[in-house]
């Protein structure tokens, strides 16, 4: 027998890695022990683990990611018993006695993540393991490694993840090096916005103060569950501990009673590469593939081609209760209902490394068409197309080069960006394109050489077309 299965040994070694360590070697047995053919159980176990592995890192992990590779040190490490019950089922077939949670902290070089475990791990605090086929999940608002059944656990010897020391000393982020699954975050950030409000958390009133951080890589929400006295729009603070959470897929930053919130004295932030001024202003574009690579982005800008204007784009009707659109006066939960008049434009995005689907609401979507609501209900009135501002609209900004700042998200249908500001960057194409016509002496009409349709456009909405104008 033994001769029979040591070449599918040595192939498995070959493909997966140290087999015995990693418990595939007794998923192997276990199917010999079922009588599958050597052969069979090889391919079964080369489908199963040596699948393709995305390596990742801590600050890529976002919620519900399947099969990637990771690799980390164990910050911190405990076990407790879990008895079966229901709707908790340990891993099936392991031993009696064995029906432990294995939590703790792991990190790398970009942060620290929290996990757990049914399976006892070859390593404790300090070691660093390498994780396949793991996977997340969100676990109350917070997105947690998980190593599971199909998970395959090995201990790393030599690696060139960072001392336990260095992991544990929680330098300072910049806010774009926060990720949505940070266990633990440290950072030095101006406060750009900041409302109080009263939520009912399990039927009590409390005082929940939110807005928004910045420094000058990125911005990000917060949530404080604390007061923050002495601290406002504008002040510079030191957060040490501070957790953050994921909601409706938006990363931010949570303070607790646990975080520690300190003033940085004036003298201090001086020596910082940002205040308050600069922390708001509109962040440098990101590039569309980076954009559709995340899970979602807050307050990120992207530039690009309006390669096509969607329908649903112009007048449309909303439910006077929930806003939602409605079709025939008619909402999808309220009703008959008199639907409330309102412009939007859907379209999407391109700037060549990917696109997105921008969503610009009334006021941005007026800006960028040049068009009120009324002057489009206006031509809706006189035409006898019923797609007639659809139309216009595709006609005015398909090609038109824009820049948009607003948070994206990412499902499965793709990248959907909302806008909350929109301008005409410097750099517009249609300039380029001027500058390169007058360069090659092609263009002879006027000193604009911008095409007929667009410099219609152009007039109409009473824009030079060397941009830089904020339309916001
Ligand atoms: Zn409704």
């Amino acid at each position: 027998m033994d001769e029979k299965i040591a070449p599918h040994l040595e192939e498995l070694t070959r493909a997966l890695g140290d087999i015995e360590e990693t418990g595939i070697r007794a998923e192997f047995d276990k199917l010999l022990a079922y009588r599958v053919p050597p052969d069979v159980a090889k391919e079964t176990i080369l489908r199963k683990f040596g699948g393709k592995c995305k390596v990742l890192k801590v600050k890529d992990l976002s919620a519900n990611l399947k099969s990637f590779e990771i690799t980390g040190r164990i910050l911190d490490l405990g076990e407790k018993s879990i008895r079966p019950q229901n709707g908790i089922t340990p891993q099936e077939g392991v031993q009696e006695g064995s029906s432990k949670l294995y939590t703790g902290i792991l990190a790398d070089d970009t942060g620290s993540v929290s996990f757990s475990s049914w399976k006892e791990l070859p390593g404790s605090i300090g070691d660093v393991i390498s994780i396949r086929n793991a996977y997340t999940r969100i676990w109350q608002n917070r997105i947690r490694l998980s190593i599971g059944e199909h998970s395959l656990v090995s201990k790393v010897s030599d690696s060139s993840v960072p001392s336990l020391s260095e992991l544990s000393g929680n330098q300072a982020k910049k806010i774009i090096d926060i990720g949505a699954a940070d266990f633990s975050v440290k950072a030095v950030a101006s406060v750009l916005q900041l409302t109080h409000r009263e939520v009912l958390v399990k039927g009590r009133q409390s005082k929940v103060v939110s807005g928004v951080l910045g420094d000058e890589t990125g911005r990000l929400p917060f949530t404080a569950w604390i007061e923050l006295p002495g601290i406002d729009i504008g002040s510079i603070i030191l957060i040490e501990g501070a957790q953050i959470r994921v909601f409706r897929g938006m990363p931010s930053v949570n303070i607790l009673s646990s975080t520690r919130i300190s003033p940085v004295k004036p003298e201090e932030s001086e020596k910082l590469a940002f205040n308050f001024e600069s922390a708001g202003r509109d962040p440098l574009p990101l590039r569309m593939d980076e954009i559709s690579s995340r899970d979602s982005m807050f307050d990120v800008a992207a530039v690009g081609n309006l390669i096509s204007i969607r329908p649903g784009s112009g007048i449309i009707s909303r439910c006077p209760e929930c806003g939602r659109v409605i079709q025939k006066a008619s909402c999808r939960v309220h009703g008959k209902v008199e639907g409330i008049r309102d412009m939007r434009i859907k379209a999407v995005l391109d700037d060549g490394t990917g696109s997105i689907s921008v969503t610009f609401p009334r006021e941005l979507a007026e800006a960028i068409y040049g068009k009120t609501l009324e002057e489009a209900e206006q031509l809706m009135l006189s035409d006898v197309s019923k797609d007639a501002v659809y139309e216009d609209l595709r006609r005015f900004l398909t090609g038109r080069c824009l820049a948009v700042r607003g948070n994206s998200s990412k499902s499965e249908y793709g990248t959907f960006f909302t806008a909350e500001k929109v301008w005409v960057p410097d750099d517009d194409l249609a300039v380029r394109v001027v500058e390169l016509l007058h360069r090659l002496g092609q263009d002879e009409e006027d000193g604009q050489g911008i095409d007929a349709q667009d410099r219609d456009a152009q007039d109409r909405n009473s824009q030079p077309s060397n941009g830089g104008i904020d339309l916001a």
